[in-house]
């Protein structure tokens, strides 16, 4: 895909656009980088991790444009904010590939002035372009619109989230590292602060790799080595954990779909039944090679002191061969065939090695490269989808596929509140209730009338909430007093 197409006939040009609609969704390189050469990466696959990530490094280069923005007509060129609206309502009206023959192929409107409907401002470097120049951008704005949830319009306000609060009766919640941060455990994600930011004294070009399987199969200390950092040490947990365990208490928890391994949601008594571990845990263990597992406390020692545990049933096994007086030559298959190692699960896994070495116990935290558990899409689509009637999403910038993709999959007049400290712009929730997670959740049960009692909640505290300017629906939260 070219960001700057020759000019050809006008039927053959409008027909880019329509295909290049389908085949970039989520994947907005070439938007962000001006050089062609970048561009033809829309063109590779990426796993779905790369393509949020690569949504999110995009958002910060295109410039977008707020609703308020258009409202008050600040953009040269651009549309109203009554004609965006328009556009955005017919676009999910009669989907894309229609849309897109009312509009361009009709040229009822030119690409660089409907890019403005959807939110992105046309580039600097595009200035003085033709037309034609502005479809790979306007497909992307398109694609990302029409992906995008739509707000619902009746929910805005702080009482309007108390009054779904109190009158829903099946509650997804979905949380991510933001809820746990105020225990001292760090943040994955975050550039500063974060867990990442720890890493770069183990030489790594990426510090996604430290959850790389493949790098854990080769050399499993990386991982053991920052593993004591996020594995919680106490059985203690914050207001947010309180919070969930208070709506399970209240019946109206369905199911907390959580992203984190930390396994603090038991601290908080938070059912087994309830709790979907999306990426897994360290509450057990399996060995890398006979897949043996063990509960997560038989190797929390070896992990705080920072080395790699081994499996005891490998252990066992090694000792029990060793003892017996052909032992070293069951190490090769006698007709020299090698059984394939991926396959094989049972006892006589070792006759693969040379050298007898016990396996690794890995956590059974779900590293880049593995699948997710399959109780997540199962329980999901076949159970919560049905029952929910609010989502509430806590402490996660929702930028880890599939579970960033959770909102998108409910149906779409389920109500979306958004709990944390910044907004994200790529999904549309319908009431944005910014702020320090634990200072959220007590204010809203204070004007729920919910009794959410934790030590790290003071008896007195007061909280201000002012609206976010430009926002009917966003709203900071902020303690002003104790
Ligand atoms: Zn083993």
């Amino acid at each position: 895909m070219d960001l700057l197409p020759a000019p050809t006939e006008p039927s053959e040009a409008l027909k880019s656009p329509v295909v290049e609609i389908e085949t970039v969704d989520m994947v907005a390189d070439a938007v962000a980088a001006p050089d062609p050469e970048v561009s033809s990466e829309l063109d590779t696959d990426s796993d779905d991790s790369d393509a949020w990530e690569t949504l999110s490094d995009a958002d910060d280069a295109i410039q977008l444009l707020r609703d308020d923005q258009l409202r008050d007509g600040l953009v040269p060129g651009a549309c109203t904010l009554d004609e965006a609206t328009a556009y955005r309502q017919r676009l999910h009206a009669i989907g894309k590939a229609a849309f897109v023959e009312e509009t361009i192929a009709r040229e009822t409107v030119t690409a660089k002035k409907l890019c403005t409907a959807f939110g992105i401002a046309p580039p600097a470097f595009l200035d003085g372009a033709p037309d034609e120049a502005f479809h790979p951008l306007l497909a992307i704005a398109i694609s990302r619109e029409f992906s995008r949830r739509p707000k619902l319009p009746q929910y805005n306000t702080i009482d309007d989230a108390v009054k779904l609060l109190r009158e829903s009766k099946n509650v997804i919640v979905l949380t991510g590292a933001g809820i746990s941060t105020s225990l001292g455990i760090p943040d994955f994600r975050s550039k500063d602060t974060g867990l990442y930011s720890r890493l770069e004294h183990l030489g790594l070009s990426d510090p996604q790799e430290v959850f790389d399987i493949h790098i854990f199969r080769e050399d499993p200390s990386i991982f053991f080595s920052i593993a004591k950092e996020i594995l919680p040490t106490e059985k203690k947990y914050s207001p947010t954990h309180g919070f969930i365990r208070l709506l399970q208490d209240k019946g109206k928890l369905l199911t907390n779909y959580t992203q984190n391994i930390d396994n603090i949601e038991a601290n908080a008594g938070v059912l087994p039944e309830k709790m979907v571990q999306c990426h897994g845990s360290f509450a057990t263990a399996t060995c890398m090679k006979c897949k043996f597992k063990v509960s997560g406390d038989a190797i929390f020692s070896d992990i705080k002191d920072g080395t790699i545990p081994e499996c005891t049933a490998c252990q066992k096994s090694i000792a029990e061969d060793a003892l017996k007086p052909q032992g070293l030559k069951r190490k090769r298959s006698a007709n020299g065939q090698q059984k394939s190692r991926k396959d094989s699960d049972d006892s006589s896994d070792d006759e693969d090695y040379d050298i007898p070495t016990p396996g690794v116990m890995k956590p059974d935290i779900t590293f880049f490269g593995e699948d997710l558990p399959d109780e997540f899409g199962r329980r999901l689509v076949h159970h919560d989808r049905e029952l929910a009637d609010l989502v509430i999403v806590i402490g996660t910038s929702l930028k880890v596929a599939p579970v960033a993709e959770v909102p998108g999959i409910l149906p779409r007049n389920v109500p979306q509140i958004y709990i944390s400290r910044t907004p994200v712009s790529h999904t549309g929730f319908d009431i944005d209730l910014l702020g320090d997670c634990d200072v959220v959740v007590s204010e809203l049960c204070r004007r729920a009338g919910w009794d959410l009692q934790h030590h790290m909640i003071p008896a007195d505290e007061k909280v201000e909430v002012t609206p976010v300017e430009g926002y009917e629906s966003r709203h900071m939260f902020r303690v002003i007093g104790a």
